[in-house]
């Protein structure tokens, strides 16, 4: 479990709602209130782990980054889900359920496979549980992929301004690539992370 100590706060004077920060938020914690006179875009206090990506989109400058009241916890207890699973799921993905899968918030493999395996099947649904990508938010949505795909999750299109792309690794470099590029070892380096992350089913 880690705790967050801020949330982002919007200034109504400067917020034009663009709906920007409502596209781009990674645990969808951002709506557009409509109940009111006025229509406002709200926080939801318990969805939103302070990763700043709304505050640094908004064309306003209308967010900000405020203390709590009380921390949020967040996070997933992996020792939940049935271990056989995770450890097959991580190997199909080629990563060691230990290793570090979001460096910003020390994200492991099997933190996010746990996640998937209790029923958090979106990248945005495993943002909330785990953290995952509620950091720099860059890199490590490949290996949110790569995990929902091992684990079977076909995912719909992305939702607003998300993305669910996935950048090449060893382990997508086809055959004939490998061969026809020498100088860059990719041949090699595919055999020495084979013996490092033996193929899973
Ligand atoms: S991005 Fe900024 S201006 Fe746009 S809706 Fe959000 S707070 Fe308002
Ligand atoms: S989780 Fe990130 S993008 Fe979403 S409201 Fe909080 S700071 Fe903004």
């Amino acid at each position: 479990m880690q705790t967050v100590n801020k949330i982002a706060t919007i200034d109504r004077e400067k917020c034009s709602l663009c709906m920007t920060c409502i596209r781009v938020c990674p645990t969808k914690a951002i709506c557009l209130d409509k109940s009111g006179d006025e229509p406002l875009v709200l926080i939801d206090d318990q969805k939103c782990l302070a990763c700043t990506i709304c505050m640094t989109r908004c064309p306003e400058e209308a967010v900000s980054m405020e203390p709590r009241e009380e921390p949020l916890p967040f996070g997933i207890d992996y020792t939940l889900a049935d271990q056989i699973e995770v450890e097959r799921i991580c190997r199909k993905a080629h990563m060691h359920p230990e290793q570090i899968i979001c460096y910003c918030r020390r994200i492991q493999a099997r933190e996010v496979t746990a996640a998937i395996l209790l029923g958090h099947q979106t990248p945005e649904a495993l943002a909330l549980a785990t953290g995952m990508r509620t950091g720099c938010g860059v890199l490590c949505i490949t290996s949110v992929m790569r995990l929902l795909k091992a684990a079977g999750v076909v995912l719909d299109k992305a939702p607003g301004w998300q993305w669910y792309g996935t950048y090449m690794t060893i382990w997508d470099v086809p055959k004939e690539i490998a061969d026809k590029y020498p100088e860059y070892y990719l041949g090699e380096d595919l055999i020495a992370m084979r013996q490092v992350f033996p193929e899973g089913e």
